[in-house]
């Protein structure tokens, strides 16, 4: 069986450090490794409209920050297809038919729509299309016979749904869909970044975010502004590690190499935190450490984006090959739907001459 890979991102805002680690450092090396056969990454523009709708601008715009973004992390388009959502029709089909196939008790119950809903403070309000979102989902991975879709955690429950929609489409019409499974981040502080004021999780529509086209100065700023143990306000305090900000980006971040090149009074994070635990280290060492480890990963993705800013008519060139050759692939899977689902009238002769005959010997 083929090996394919999809995922992507929603064009609401330019990428940060939690797409990063969620996702986005992950599909970079799994496309390096040469063991997938195909890679699609979506710009989910259609899904964004959902909760949009008003403000089509604003997705229109982000299109092009999340493509430089992607090429700017190391996303090849010579080995990774790079697509619009909303540029391949097919998608659209897929969904609908796959409404059939869910209940609206069971999209209720889905714990990240759920959560959305409270969080953009739908109540009573909610669109039709971002209710039935994970649907749409569904028609993504399935539409490229995905095996493999590295997301972070808040994915998970949109994976459930999309593998329950492929067990009942097999089941109900036949083996037309690929069973696909969820690839979590390797480490807990990458499945779900926190944002930088230590709320849950950082995401683009709470503003908590340090992107990977901040420039040094605003890295720096945000990082030394940043949400730590509250109950740590003398450096000979005791200080906590759990839900402190700093330390869960050094999780996500940091590996053995900083210390020796940034802070070689440690070797390694458990000393760091070790240290931190009994008392007498002070926020803004550790702080200062974190933004050392920060821009030395963010500097050459920051690099790269200049040299790509500088040749907007080549990221759309790499999106609209990109498009082409997703459609191609999402055709062939509705082909083939729409065939188990025996509603393709017009691929077969043989059908035809069946009620051909039926009437003809009926005379
Ligand atoms: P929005 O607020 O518009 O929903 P978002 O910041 O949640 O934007 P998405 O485009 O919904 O970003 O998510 C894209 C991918 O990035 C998904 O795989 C998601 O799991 C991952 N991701 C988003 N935020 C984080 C985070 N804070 N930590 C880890 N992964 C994340
Ligand atoms: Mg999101």
């Amino acid at each position: 069986m083929k090996k394919i890979i999809l995922t992507g991102d929603r064009p609401t805002g330019r990428l940060h450090i939690g797409h990063y680690v969620g996702s986005l450092r992950r599909r970079v090396e799994l496309q390096n490794t040469g063991e997938y056969d195909e890679i699609y990454i979506m710009i989910a523009d259609a899904q964004a409209l959902t909760d949009n709708v008003d403000n089509p601008e604003k997705i229109r715009t982000n299109i092009v920050e999340v493509a430089l973004d992607y090429l700017s992390c190391g996303l090849d388009p010579a080995k990774s297809n790079i697509l619009i959502q909303s540029q391949i029709p097919e998608l659209t089909e897929l969904t609908f038919y796959y409404m059939n196939l869910v209940t609206v008790a069971r999209l209720q119950r889905n714990p990240t729509v759920k959560t959305e809903i409270q969080m953009r403070k739908f109540e009573n309000s909610i669109p039709v299309g971002f209710f039935t979102y994970p649907i749409s989902q569904a028609a993504d991975i399935t539409a490229f016979q995905a095996t493999t879709v590295p997301v972070g955690e808040d994915q998970e429950p949109m994976i459930e749904q999309t593998r329950e929609i492929v067990h009942k489409f097999n089941a109900t019409y036949g083996e037309a869909l690929t069973m696909p499974s969820i690839l979590l981040p390797e480490n807990a502080a990458s499945m779900r970044l926190p944002g930088t004021d230590g709320h849950a999780k950082m995401s683009k529509s709470l503003g908590n975010c340090i992107y990977l086209s901040d420039d040094e100065e605003s890295v720096r700023k945000k990082v030394m502004s940043m949400y730590t143990d509250p109950g740590h306000i003398k450096v000979t305090d005791p200080g906590k590690i759990e839900g402190n900000t700093v330390f869960t980006y050094l999780d996500a971040f940091c590996r053995d190499e900083d210390f020796a090149e940034f802070l070689p009074d440690y070797h390694n994070l458990d000393e760091l935190k070790d240290h931190y635990r009994r008392g007498g280290l002070g926020d803004v060492k550790v702080k200062k450490f974190l933004n050392k480890v920060l821009q030395d990963r963010l500097g050459p993705i920051r690099a790269r984006r200049a040299e790509f800013e500088k040749d907007i008519p080549y990221v759309y060139e790499v999106l609209r090959k990109g498009s082409e050759a997703a459609e191609e692939k999402a055709a062939q899977t509705l082909s083939a739907v729409k065939a188990a689902m025996r509603i393709n009238y017009f691929d077969s002769e043989e059908l035809i001459r069946t009620w051909q005959n039926r009437y003809s010997t009926e005379e």
